[in-house]
């Protein structure tokens, strides 16, 4: 059964690359979050000739493998946003250092049939650097994140992803409680900024890798 349903998402999977690339994403196709890793650390930090690296949340980030397979490397400038260690204030420092670097690595919470990337962020630097900012952007897509349209975009994020974010990270929000949106006005609220990048400016700057698995929220 798992071998069919590869068969059956490797076309969805087909599909959606080729709007993407329409969009002028520069999409790849990894049939395991093992064979995504390989693609950033084997095709894509060698060809973009990138001298710094950073990333935002992202459940498949870490997942795949390449947190752990970058935060050590001394041949390239590592941005660590995840360390665990750091104190708050060092993290936040982080983030905006983020912003200028020349690979930065995140997930999305959906992508559109027709190949639009639709995000929902609390502090906004995930959105902000997808949006401009770092030479070149990696977007880790699981196959579960794929939505037929803009609207079944925004209904899966904000009563389904952010209701489960709320809970992993222990927010102190109505949603934890219920486990579907309340639009709260608590301070914790983590639903703060949209995005809806339609199209990579310039062509090829985002490059998404669509994995035949499950993969993050
Ligand atoms: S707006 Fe508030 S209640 Fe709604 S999902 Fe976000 S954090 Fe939860």
């Amino acid at each position: 059964m798992e071998k069919k349903l590869k068969s059956y998402w490797q076309i969805r999977l087909t599909n959606l690359q080729k709007a993407l690339q329409a969009n002028n994403f520069e999409p790849f196709l990894a049939e395991s979050a093992a064979e995504a890793k390989k693609i950033v650390l084997e095709e894509i930090l060698p060809k973009t000739e990138a001298k710094s690296v950073s990333w935002g949340g992202s459940m498949t980030f870490t997942e795949s493998g390449l947190y752990a397979g970058l935060k050590n490397r001394t041949d390239i400038n590592v941005v660590d946003t995840f360390d665990k260690n750091a104190p708050h204030e060092e993290l936040m420092q982080r983030r905006r250092q983020a912003l200028l670097v020349d690979l930065f690595i995140t997930g999305t919470n959906a992508v559109t049939e027709n190949g639009h990337l639709v995000n929902l962020d609390m502090i906004g630097n995930r959105v902000a650097a997808l949006t401009f900012g770092p030479k070149y952007v990696v977007v880790l897509v699981g196959r579960n994140k794929i939505v037929a349209d803009l609207e079944e975009a925004m209904f899966r994020i904000k009563d389904y992803t952010a209701p489960i974010n709320a809970m992993r990270l222990d927010k102190k929000t109505p949603c934890v409680q219920t486990s579907y949106c309340e639009e709260c006005k608590s301070p914790d609220r983590i639903c703060n900024s949209w995005t809806i990048t339609e199209k990579s400016f310039p062509r090829g700057r985002i490059k998404v890798i669509l994995i035949n698995e499950s993969l993050g929220l």
